[in-house]
């Protein structure tokens, strides 16, 4: 189910920008809807649903080669456009998992309060989507600090 969301998804979303969609928000709406611990797990999960798509990929592709050796010229053809179609999926899905993966990293390694060390109970203050930071406050001693990313 996840990579057909994914694959409907890669139409309407530009490659390098964040993508607001229900799985996976913004941090800040993330942790206002279900938490940071939450909104990390959906981050990872969505980031290996990607690589698990690239892995298909690369079968795929190897099969749309394995298919090419006969045929006519219109079949050899449309081999062509399913290998640059499959291609063009595969380059996206891990351009995605990577992003995904470093994005959740760097966010988790903002994580931890500056003052008490407690790792991820925050809740947002203030967002800045355009800036890419997050100001957030610490559950456990109210210290305030920015996430960035
Ligand atoms: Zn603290």
């Amino acid at each position: 189910m996840w990579l057909g969301d994914t694959a409907a998804a890669a139409h309407h979303v530009p490659m390098d920008s964040s993508p607001h969609n229900f799985f996976n928000p913004p941090l800040a709406e993330g942790v206002r809807r279900f938490g940071f611990r939450k909104w990390y797990e959906r981050e990872l999960l969505s980031s290996h649903a990607h690589l698990l798509l690239t892995i298909l990929c690369a079968v795929a592709l190897v099969g749309t080669l394995e298919v090419f050796r006969g045929g006519s010229l219109s079949e050899r053809l449309l081999d062509v456009v399913m290998f640059l179609a499959v291609g063009a999926i595969g380059l996206w899905s891990l351009r995605r998992y990577l992003y995904l993966l470093m994005h959740a990293e760097e966010v988790a390694n903002q994580a931890n309060c500056p003052d008490c060390g407690t790792y991820g109970r925050f809740t947002v203050l203030a967002e800045d989507p355009k800036g890419g930071r997050t100001g957030v406050c610490c559950r456990s001693c109210q210290s305030q600090w920015h996430i960035e990313g």
